[in-house]
């Protein structure tokens, strides 16, 4: 067993290859997408990878003790699994660090799901607050790797906030292209606060994403959204760190928020490498969750994939409002290879979900209850099991929306379940008694 801690001197060889047609490139050109227009993927050589990792060296990283200096290879929960990420050299790195996010376990969550065995990976604990913190140390990492002269990306939020952020510590300038109005105020203030150039376009996301790409193509500027494929390979270590967490046994469901389908598409193809590298000998099957209000990939999965359909998203989770999800191909390959489903919730369940996740001391943003109520409706359908074992992903921070909790709490969801409103009264000691008392 190799016990080498170090860097690999000698790096597996990595390609970008084009989803549909097969076409390669290498992976020092710049470019998004294939000549023939679809998305490519990294592919890294997993014959050779076969002969270099193995679960032994990713166990002996775990003990890496921190210095006083934060060292990626020891710190990150991404870094640990850089062979079969991007193998790189480590001054190449920017990192927060990132990753390491804990597993959470609640009675009462379990049991409002209905669930013998639910656990929740918080990936809302990543330094800015989201599970993008994973893909962005590895785009920003190859955006400096590639001489970057600035970074861009269109955004509803979480990817800005970490692309400001991991871009500021790499010291290269950052474009954040945002719809006007539709962003929720703490990922905004972390844009801004970062020090990013936000341009609020007074259009849709349609509308930005189109206006970043062209300026990227016209201006040299290395495009971090979802197409690009370097942080889907980051987004993977959360797979990753489930099957090691679990001592390399897999649980038997996977559940997540889907919106533009990136981690969906991630999580599909990590599982498939960790198989092929003999990490594991089974894998668990993944359901991606979608808000009704903004679920084309569920339409599309009603007709077997038939009819690829896309709609005016509108959803309360904002993170997920996304109508013609990028990552749409890779994210069927996943279904295809972790004999996946797909299910939607509403608005209602996601707030009601939130509210449960939250009172048990977790929390999480909107998007992230997707898991949750997913979970308790397909083990209401009879899909998932109640003594299966299920790890839902919180993908982002209750701080992120402030609004959206206020607004559940105070009455401005008519259906809210599980309201906690604020009480208003004289400052008077026998009123404060009468309220405690009542409340013992
Ligand atoms: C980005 C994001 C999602 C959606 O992930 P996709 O990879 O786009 O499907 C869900 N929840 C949160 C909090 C996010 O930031
Ligand atoms: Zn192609």
């Amino acid at each position: 067993m190799s016990q080498n801690n170090t860097l690999s001197s000698m790096p597996a060889t990595i390609i970008l290859q084009c989803i549909s047609c097969g076409n390669t490139y290498p992976i020092d050109e710049i470019r998004y997408l294939c000549d023939c227009g679809d998305l490519l993927d990294v592919w890294h050589d997993l014959e050779l990878l076969r002969s270099q990792i193995n679960r032994g060296l990713f166990d002996g990283r775990l003990s890496g003790a921190p210095g006083p200096r934060v060292a990626p290879t020891a710190n990150s929960g991404v870094w640990r699994y850089r062979e079969i990420i991007l193998p790189t050299t480590v001054n190449n790195i920017v990192s927060r660090p990132e990753g390491n996010t804990p597993i959470y376990e609640h009675n009462s969550l379990s049991q409002w799901v209905g669930s013998q065995n639910f656990f929740l990976k918080h990936e809302g604990e990543n330094p800015t607050g989201s599970f993008k913190d994973r893909g962005m140390t590895v785009g920003v990492t190859q955006a400096g790797i590639m001489g970057a002269k600035a970074v861009a990306c269109a955004s509803t939020g979480n990817t800005s906030a970490s692309l400001a952020a991991y871009a500021a510590r790499a010291g290269i300038p950052a474009f954040i292209f945002i719809p006007s109005g539709k962003i929720a105020a703490g990922k905004l203030a972390q844009a801004l606060a970062y020090g990013a150039h936000t341009l609020q376009v007074q259009g849709d996301f349609d509308d930005a994403m189109r206006l970043v790409r062209q300026v990227c193509n016209q201006m040299g500027i290395y495009l971090l959204n979802s197409l690009n494929p370097f942080r889907l390979e980051g987004q993977k270590s959360i797979v990753f760190e489930i099957l090691q967490g679990f001592g390399w046994q897999s649980p038997d469901w996977i559940v997540l928020p889907a919106g533009n389908l990136g981690n969906t598409a991630a999580f599909g193809k990590a599982l498939y490498e960790a198989q092929q590298l003999g990490l594991v000998n089974r894998i668990p099957r993944i359901a991606a969750v979608q808000a009704e209000g903004a679920s084309p990939f569920y339409q599309s999965y009603q007709t077997d994939f038939a009819e690829h359909k896309t709609m005016k998203a509108d959803t309360v989770a904002t993170a997920i409002r996304i109508g013609n999800p990028v990552s749409y191909k890779r994210a069927i390959r996943t279904l295809e290879w972790t004999d996946g489903v797909v299910a939607t919730v509403t608005d209602d369940e996601i707030m009601n979900a939130k509210a449960i996740v939250d009172r048990a001391g977790i929390g999480c943003e909107p998007a992230s209850a997707a898991s949750v109520a997913g979970t308790r409706k397909l083990i209401a359908e009879g899909v998932i099991k109640p003594e299966e074992t299920v790890i839902g992903i919180l993908t982002g921070n209750l701080l992120k929306d402030p609004a959206a909790t206020v607004d559940y709490h105070t009455g401005a969801w008519s259906s809210a379940q599980f309201a906690n409103p604020s009480v208003q009264l004289e400052p008077d000691i026998a009123a404060v008694r009468k309220v405690i008392e009542k409340r013992l």
